[in-house]
């Protein structure tokens, strides 16, 4: 069942918020001892939440969009209440007091929040692999990575623990993991949905966005949580469209680009699904028209710049005195050994590697030449987007190069890992909105995605050509097979 056939169901008395989030909390407790995909379940407070919904049913209130619908979160969005690690023992045992205003959005549309999703720590990965609480597994494939670093919230969705979640995206965390379970992930356009109450990892490239299982469900979540914030400096006045009424327009007459140099290097598969959704989109009435990023193969080089230069400074807060781990002290020891210590042990060893790359390309005498020449290369590939922008409404590529790759396989090379990256860092490095939509099964039996950016502040389109494309695509099985033999007892 969709989202909005859930939140029908429950609208329409057909089921009860109760029994659909009982429901939800079981699935939970079956499937996490072989997919370690949340870092905390809070059944009390889900089935509170469905209670809440039961009696504005009865009483014939007004219900929300989201009514009774149960839902994940990525744990680097604050709930009040509920343990925020970012998947770090950095932030052992600190409990935010406030909602983000994402999730205060959510409540307001009668969610229904099952629990906090597992990251990679503070999500610097695209893997789920360093994570504090280890590695979420890949339901379509239990020994494969979900993709990351929002694979919790993706693996979460993939296995039926809830009809969405809530991930961040600041190189591809939303898209990755939604391509590699089977989900459709958005990354809205930078400012179209508040940062506040999200833990910050690279403030110039983070959004929330939202992961599912249909184009539609996703733009009834966004639609949830799109729209100005006066806690957000960064979040913007552009009206929210109709992204529901969106996904009913055809794709005819839309103009579809491709960009010829990334079909090189993508696997056969990959190749192959992108051509396809070419040629679907084509016989839907789309027009393609071929369009070039002359810059966008230095995005993965300038987004890591960035992205851990702005990490180097946001986790700077992180002093073993205001949040989370503080370091057992003698009693001879300073200040600085209380920053020293903690730091060293509450943070993991891809977290250090990128805070001291950050802070040496942010320091003199090296600025001008790392910092401040990726800054240029953003503005270069920004400058290409538009160009091509203007030739087409949409633009078709991969999300990732393959299919998931084992478990395993990058921990050793983490510029290896970085490469992952290299076709969804375009559209953070240009505040532009992405995703990532499913189009089958490959003959493993791993899911294919495709991914579309548009224009700024351009959901709505993004929606309509991501319908249309998933109207046409092969349809994924409704439930991943390798979950559901490991949950029978089978191998
Ligand atoms: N994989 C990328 C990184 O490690 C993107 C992570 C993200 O979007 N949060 O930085």
């Amino acid at each position: 069942m969709s989202l909005i056939a859930c939140a029908r169901a429950i609208a329409t008395g057909a089921q009860t918020a109760t029994a659909v989030t009982e429901r939800a909390l079981s699935r939970i407790v079956a499937a996490e001892p072989h997919l370690n995909a949340m870092v905390h379940v809070d059944s009390d407070g889900a089935l509170a939440q469905a209670a809440r919904v039961d009696a504005a049913m009865a009483a014939g209130g007004p219900l929300g969009p989201l009514a009774g619908v149960p839902l994940t979160i990525k744990d680097l969005i604050a709930v009040a209440g509920l343990p925020l690690t970012a998947g770090s023992k950095m932030l052992a045992g600190y409990v935010p007091a406030r909602d983000a205003s994402v999730i205060v959005r959510l409540r307001d549309a009668g969610a229904v929040i099952l629990g906090k999703t597992s990251l990679d720590e503070f999500a610097m990965g695209s893997t789920n692999e360093t994570a504090v609480t280890g590695p979420a597994r890949n339901p379509w494939d239990l020994g494969r990575v979900p993709g990351g670093s929002s694979g919790g919230s993706a693996v979460a969705v993939a296995a039926g623990y809830g009809y969405g979640s809530l991930g961040t995206d600041t190189g591809g965390s939303v898209r990755l993991p939604a391509a590699l379970c089977g989900l459709v992930g958005l990354k809205p356009t930078y400012g179209r949905v508040s940062r506040s109450g999200v833990v910050a990892y690279a403030s110039s490239l983070d959004q929330v966005g939202p992961m599912a299982t249909t184009v539609r469900d996703a733009a009834r979540l966004l639609a949830v949580i799109a729209g100005p914030c006066g806690e957000d400096a960064t979040s913007r006045l552009e009206a929210v469209a109709d992204y529901e009424a969106a996904c009913d327009l055809p794709a005819r007459g839309l103009r579809v680009g491709v960009v010829r140099s990334w079909l090189e290097g993508l696997t056969t598969e990959t190749h192959d699904a992108v051509l396809s959704t070419q040629r679907r989109l084509e016989a839907a009435g789309a027009v393609t028209v071929e369009v070039t990023l002359p810059h966008a193969h230095l995005a993965v080089p300038a987004y890591y710049l960035i992205a851990m230069s702005e990490a180097s400074a946001n986790l700077a807060r992180y002093d073993g005195v205001r949040f989370g781990h503080r370091a057992a002290l003698e009693p001879d020891d300073d200040l600085d050994t209380l920053y020293a210590r903690s730091r060293a042990e509450g943070f993991g060893a891809e977290v250090k590697r990128r805070i001291i790359m950050g802070t040496w390309a942010l320091s003199s005498g090296y600025y001008e030449a790392y910092y401040d020449r990726a800054c240029r290369v953003r503005r270069l590939i920004h400058g290409d987007l538009e160009a091509a922008l203007r030739q087409c409404d949409v633009i078709l590529g991969p999300t990732a190069p393959s299919t998931a790759w084992p478990l395993g396989s990058h921990t050793h090379d983490p510029v290896a890992a970085y490469q992952m990256d290299i076709y969804t860092t375009v559209a953070n490095l240009a505040g532009l909105p992405a995703m990532s939509v499913p189009v089958g099964l490959s003959a493993g039996g791993l899911p294919l995605a495709i991914q579309l950016m548009a224009g700024a502040f351009d959901e709505a389109t993004l929606l309509r050509c991501a319908a249309s494309v998933e109207r046409d695509a092969p349809a994924l099985p409704s439930a991943p097979i390798a979950l559901a033999r490991a949950l029978s007892g089978g191998v």
